[in-house]
């Protein structure tokens, strides 16, 4: 499956190490800088084994390098080009540090020399496809395959001495696709995204790709910053880049691939997170509901009607007909629970009613008195209500104002007269008015 990802790594290791490069495996500190005592340096070099961890950087994975806080891995794309290629070299070289480039398999056709100049300053040499087409997500996968293919092939041609690019591929554009990514597994080559980028692609200034890159940097803290060594921008910006970042304490880390003979550096699953929780703080970490497996899917035969506990013709159970429920010791009971039989009602119910009493109907003296020495004159009013005055009829002695008898009657002053008549007579019969009677006269109107 890796076969050829592993030939490989073991000749681009047996590169390093015949160059006597092997010092920059391990930690080389920023005084082992010659003529450059002020050198960020390269902290230290990470060995990673690409079938362990085979898809990296948070701006689209889930993993990503195993870096300490304030660790930066320095990553350039597109090239070699050429004058700007070459002072991005010259810039890492003055302050000893250690990157990765993704070169592109025709750039590297062009320009076999920056190649092999890449490979002797010790950095490590991904590939980024043979002409970076930015379709990466839509085309057929067999263009695909031979894109990558293509450019291993340019770069491995570049570098001359049979030895191959390490197994490291940044898909063009970043534009990930799941059958590039699966080829690439299948070659045992890990897929490099980054941690942030700095935007010198597009066209702004140096300085802005300066502070893009500070600045992205400080918001994680670490991680996997990507650049291009093909634009001028960005050749203007390093310089600054580098001095900040040591001025801030960052640290470099060189990234090469682990071998048969150089193992991959020790590490924990976590570390391969951006930001991994601490052990130090508790986290519930409940189980998964398992995913169970069904070992059969079909649907079960419908019941029969002789599976059925209940059965129309089997006996009712009554206590006293059957000792099936003695013998198990369930207590039957003596009726059906449901439906029950409500108690016949007896014949002329409503005679056992009680009768009312007397006293229901009974009438207060002070009402009965008001009431019956109300005049006459307001009985009609009363009794017709508004409905007979207002057709017209004349109240019988009553004594009709002008107006009333032009057809509209002064119902009002007809009532007044009446209310405050029988008023006065039950304050004298019991010493208070009753109001009540007032009220009702009222609504009638
Ligand atoms: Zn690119």
């Amino acid at each position: 499956m890796i076969g050829k990802g592993l030939a490989g790594v073991r000749t681009w290791q047996c590169a390093v190490l015949c160059l006597g490069l092997v010092s920059g495996i391990a930690t080389q500190a920023a005084a082992d800088c010659p003529g450059h005592p002020d050198a960020l340096g390269t902290s230290r070099t990470l060995v990673v084994d690409p079938r362990e961890h085979l898809r990296i950087g948070t701006m689209q994975y889930a993993e990503t390098l195993p870096l300490e806080d304030h660790e930066v891995v320095l990553t350039f794309d597109d090239g070699p080009l050429g004058h700007n290629s070459k002072q991005v070299l010259e810039i890492l070289a003055a302050q000893c540090v250690k990157a990765t480039f993704f070169a592109i398999g025709r750039m590297a056709k062009e320009n076999p020399e920056g190649v092999r100049k890449l490979r002797d300053a010790g950095h490590s040499i991904g590939t980024h496809s043979q002409n970076h087409p930015l379709t990466f997500n839509k085309m057929p996968a067999e263009q695909a395959k031979k894109e990558i293919d293509d450019g291993i092939a340019s770069v491995t041609a570049a570098l001359g001495d049979s030895t191959a690019p390490a197994p490291f591929f940044r898909i063009p554009g970043l534009l990930r696709a799941g059958g590039v990514e699966q080829y690439l597994e299948s070659k045992g080559i890990q897929t490099w995204s980054a941690d942030f980028p700095a935007d010198d692609w597009r066209r702004i200034s140096s300085s802005r790709v300066y502070e893009l890159a500070i600045n992205r940097l400080e918001a994680k803290g670490k991680g996997i910053l990507l650049l291009h060594d093909i634009q001028a921008r960005t050749v203007a910006a390093l310089p600054r880049i580098l001095h900040e970042l040591k001025a801030r304490g960052y640290r470099i880390v060189h990234v090469v691939p682990a071998s048969p003979e150089l193992p991959a550096t020790p590490t924990e699953p976590q570390q391969w997170q951006l930001h991994p929780p601490s052990e130090n703080v508790a986290i519930s970490h409940w189980p998964k509901i398992p995913n169970f497996v069904f070992a059969a899917t079909a649907p079960l035969p419908a019941p029969a009607l002789s599976d059925s506990y209940w059965h129309d013709d089997w006996p009712i159970p009554v206590a006293g007909t059957s000792d099936r429920g003695k013998r198990r010791g369930v207590p039957l009971p003596l009726q059906a629970p449901w439906p029950r039989q409500a108690p016949p009602l007896p014949e002329r119910a409503a005679i056992a009613l009680p009768a009312p009493s007397a006293s229901v109907f009974q009438m207060q003296d002070r009402l009965r008195f008001a009431l019956t020495r109300a005049p006459r004159s307001a009985e009609p009013a009363i009794a017709a209500g508004p409905r007979r005055v207002a057709d017209g009829a004349k109240p019988a002695g009553a004594g009709a104002s002008p107006r009333a008898v032009a057809g509209k009657p002064n119902l009002g002053r007809v009532h007044r007269a009446s209310a405050s008549h029988a008023a006065r007579h039950a304050t004298q019969a019991g010493g208070r008015p009753p109001k009540r009677l007032v009220q009702v006269k009222k609504r009638n109107v």
